[in-house]
């Protein structure tokens, strides 16, 4: 492993010196900051505690093609993915919530798509110096300066960054930009030490997990899935903002001959979701919708591949637009045991 630093002053050398498409957090509209392709005008990054969209959109697109198809030809073509992609900026849990997700990709059978997209991509993650307010990364496996998923972890040390490889791939990028870095001693060491525990002392939230999976089976008929639901809009807020939300739906476009099959995010919170051609509905309310969403990350998912499908980013509850607050309804589950 590498601990190297580079001066905030060379970063647009730095990120112009890469071979692939550079992803940053860019500020998007008003205060919002999501990541996007580099256009050579950034000098910095922005301050941001998080993205509002998680990136989990550049490696699992909100839309994506399958593959067209001439109507009259019976020819099919499928996109390449062949582009190599460096996202930089990403927050420990996002890059842990794409490890996470990659486990169902990899489930029954492997999905090309997701899965070219992971192996072309290079994750440069940025330790979180001042978590939010809704963050309970640690409650749920993570940690703000948390490596799981990541090629590099950056810290920011105010004037400069410390860059630490964690695999192979982040070495190699590492050595594409030498020429800027010097290595970092124990000083820089032991201050990366004192700002992961400022950091950590910083997460106000928190969930006890334990017992939770194995519990919630039992709490099927509990009162507290029509309380917890109450407010619920069904907007799918939380679930397409969510890192580790992986639904989708797959339709067919036509124009004349010519047509693609395409899948797109889709959401558990969605009414049409689980309706059935015949009418009926096994998720009827958002009583069982609400169910389903906090079974599925917290047992489901915990029984299938043992891991918990939330990493705690806090995104559910701070754009929930009726204020629906994940933590609050652990708790209950909690107290319900
Ligand atoms: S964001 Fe809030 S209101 Fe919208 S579906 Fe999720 S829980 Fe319901
Ligand atoms: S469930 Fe909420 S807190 Fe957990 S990963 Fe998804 S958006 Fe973040």
């Amino acid at each position: 492993m590498s601990a190297m630093l580079l001066n905030k002053d060379k970063w647009p050398e730095f990120v112009g010196k890469l071979s692939g498409k550079v992803w940053v957090p860019k500020v998007e509209e008003g205060e919002a900051i999501r990541f996007g392709p580099l256009s050579g005008e950034e000098s910095k990054l922005p301050e941001y505690c998080n993205t509002r969209v998680p990136p989990k959109e550049i490696v699992f697109p909100e839309t994506e093609t399958l593959y067209c198809f001439q109507a009259d030809e019976h020819e099919m073509t499928a996109p390449e993915i062949d582009e190599r992609k460096i996202i930089i900026g990403i927050r420990p849990c996002d890059a842990r919530a794409m490890k996470i997700v990659e486990k169902l990709f990899r489930w029954d059978v492997d999905d090309p798509y997701y899965l070219k997209h992971r192996e072309l991509v290079t994750l440069v993650g940025l330790a979180c110096n001042a978590p939010g307010l809704n963050c309970f990364c640690t409650s749920v496996g993570g940690g703000p300066a948390s490596t799981e998923g990541l090629d590099i972890i950056m810290f920011d040390l105010e004037d400069r960054y410390l860059l630490e490889t964690i695999t192979e791939k982040g070495e190699a990028l590492l050595k594409e930009v030498e020429g800027l870095l010097e290595e970092a001693g124990q000083d820089v060491l032991a201050q990366k030490e004192k700002l992961i525990e400022a950091a950590e002392n910083k997460i106000s939230r928190s969930v006890d997990t334990e017992g939770i999976a194995e519990g919630l089976p039992g709490l099927w008929e509990d009162p507290l899935w029509k309380r917890v639901s109450a407010s619920c809009l069904g907007c799918g807020t939380c679930t397409y903002l969510c890192p580790t939300c992986h639904c989708f739906d797959i339709q067919d476009e036509t124009e004349g001959f010519e047509a693609r099959r395409y899948r797109t995010w889709d959401s558990c919170m969605f009414e049409e979701y689980t309706r059935h051609a015949s009418g009926h509905n096994p998720r009827p309310t958002r009583r069982e919708r609400t169910r389903n969403r906090i079974n599925h990350k917290y047992s489901y998912y915990v029984d299938k591949f043992d891991l918990i499908a939330c990493v705690g980013c806090g995104r559910c509850i701070n754009y929930c637009p009726v204020n629906i607050d994940i933590v609050e309804i652990l708790r209950q589950v909690k107290e319900a045991l």
